[in-house]
């Protein structure tokens, strides 16, 4: 090793789904919404000569747009370049305790890459037989809390009673409740931010808004949670939400028929396709999510992943202990879902 080596930080980096290039090929590995964004996303005019300027640091519209929505304050709302970004900053203002973090051991595989980016402490928390959060094991005093509801890959949902439950044994700590697939099932925790000043909700439009390429999410919470956010992102990055994503996530958030249209599309094919999935001899965790999270009784998972790729199906299967015979299908058309079940019954022979 070279002497400038020695200095390098080094980290085993998340690995995202893949995004391949071929064209005609059923997407179900990144939990993308198989819709277009809202028209008035679409038909938005960006002035793109302003890109000779500096975007708005503040974000101030956005922040505008999204407060009014969820009825808080501006000074309750952060926003990011997706809520990878949200989160990752969330990580380095909050979490800055010698006492280790506590997360579920199955959950969004970025917790752990942050934790060793920011050097915080972490323990995982199994989850149950049935892969549910265990309450009880986040009672002991520690550096904070973070878990998804719905919990990905699971699809699980806690209710606002498991919620509270946390935020009651860990006052002293700041609790992320990472909300990335909220809508799409389960009780938010938006309605506790005025009652524990400790925790915070964050969002994303890459799911239900069908956003994932333009990198937008944000945080809700108490104004000195927001304010923290902000002083440690104008230390870094002043700059992270350019021109085009404060237009047209504004837009996004005015338009919340269709955004409610169609989170229900997903919904209705998830319903459906659960349904033929348990006739095809799978067990499915149920969902609150915009995917599924399935285990076969004979084939197994690793199997099915591959051949569905070299059918030109993509799914996503993680080789990790305990969920490695189950694989994670996003919900895409109606029509892509009925393709992938024919592909179901003939590899199954049904
Ligand atoms: N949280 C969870 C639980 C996720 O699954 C994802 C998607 N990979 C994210 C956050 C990040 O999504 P984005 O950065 O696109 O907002």
């Amino acid at each position: 090793m070279k002497a400038w080596e020695k200095n390098i930080r080094r980290v085993v980096p998340y690995t995202p789904g893949e995004q391949p290039k071929e064209k005609n090929i059923i997407k179900l590995n990144t939990n993308e919404n198989p819709y277009p964004p809202s028209p008035k996303v679409l038909a938005a005019k960006t002035e793109l000569e302003q890109l000779r300027l500096y975007p708005d640091p503040a974000a101030s519209d956005l922040v505008k747009e999204i407060a009014g929505y969820h009825n808080l304050n501006d000074n309750q709302v952060f926003v990011g370049v997706g809520s990878d970004d949200v989160l990752a900053m969330s990580f380095l203002t909050f979490f800055n305790s010698e006492k280790p973090i506590y997360f579920p051991d199955i959950t969004y595989s970025f917790y752990d890459v942050w934790a060793d980016l920011f050097k915080i402490p972490y323990e995982t928390k199994a989850l149950d037989d049935d892969f549910k959060l265990v309450a009880e094991d986040y009672y002991e005093e520690n550096g904070g809390v973070i878990f998804p509801n719905p919990n990905a890959p699971t699809g699980l949902v806690v209710d606002i009673d498991f919620i509270c439950d946390i935020l009651e044994h860990n006052q002293d700590v700041v609790v992320i409740v990472d909300e990335a697939y909220i809508d799409f099932g389960g009780q938010s925790a938006l309605s506790l931010i005025d009652r524990y000043e400790n925790l915070l909700v964050v969002r994303t439009f890459s799911k239900s808004r069908s956003m994932a390429g333009i990198r937008i999410g944000y945080a809700m919470g108490n104004p000195a949670l927001i304010k923290a956010l902000n002083d440690v992102k104008y230390s870094y990055n002043s700059y992270t939400m350019n021109y085009p994503s404060i237009v047209l996530g504004v837009e996004s958030i005015k338009d919340d028929i269709y955004f409610k249209e169609t989170v229900a599309k997903v919904v209705a094919t998830r319903e459906w396709f659960e349904k033929e999935l348990t006739r095809l001899g799978f067990t499915c965790l149920p969902s609150a999510s915009n995917f599924v999270f399935a285990s076969h009784g004979s084939v197994p998972a690793k199997v099915i992943f591959e051949q569905a790729k070299e059918a030109g199906i993509f799914v996503r299967y993680f080789d990790k202990p305990r969920i490695n015979n189950f694989l994670r299908i996003s919900i895409g058309t109606d029509e892509e879902m009925k393709q992938f079940v024919c592909f179901l019954e003939q590899l199954l022979n049904k």
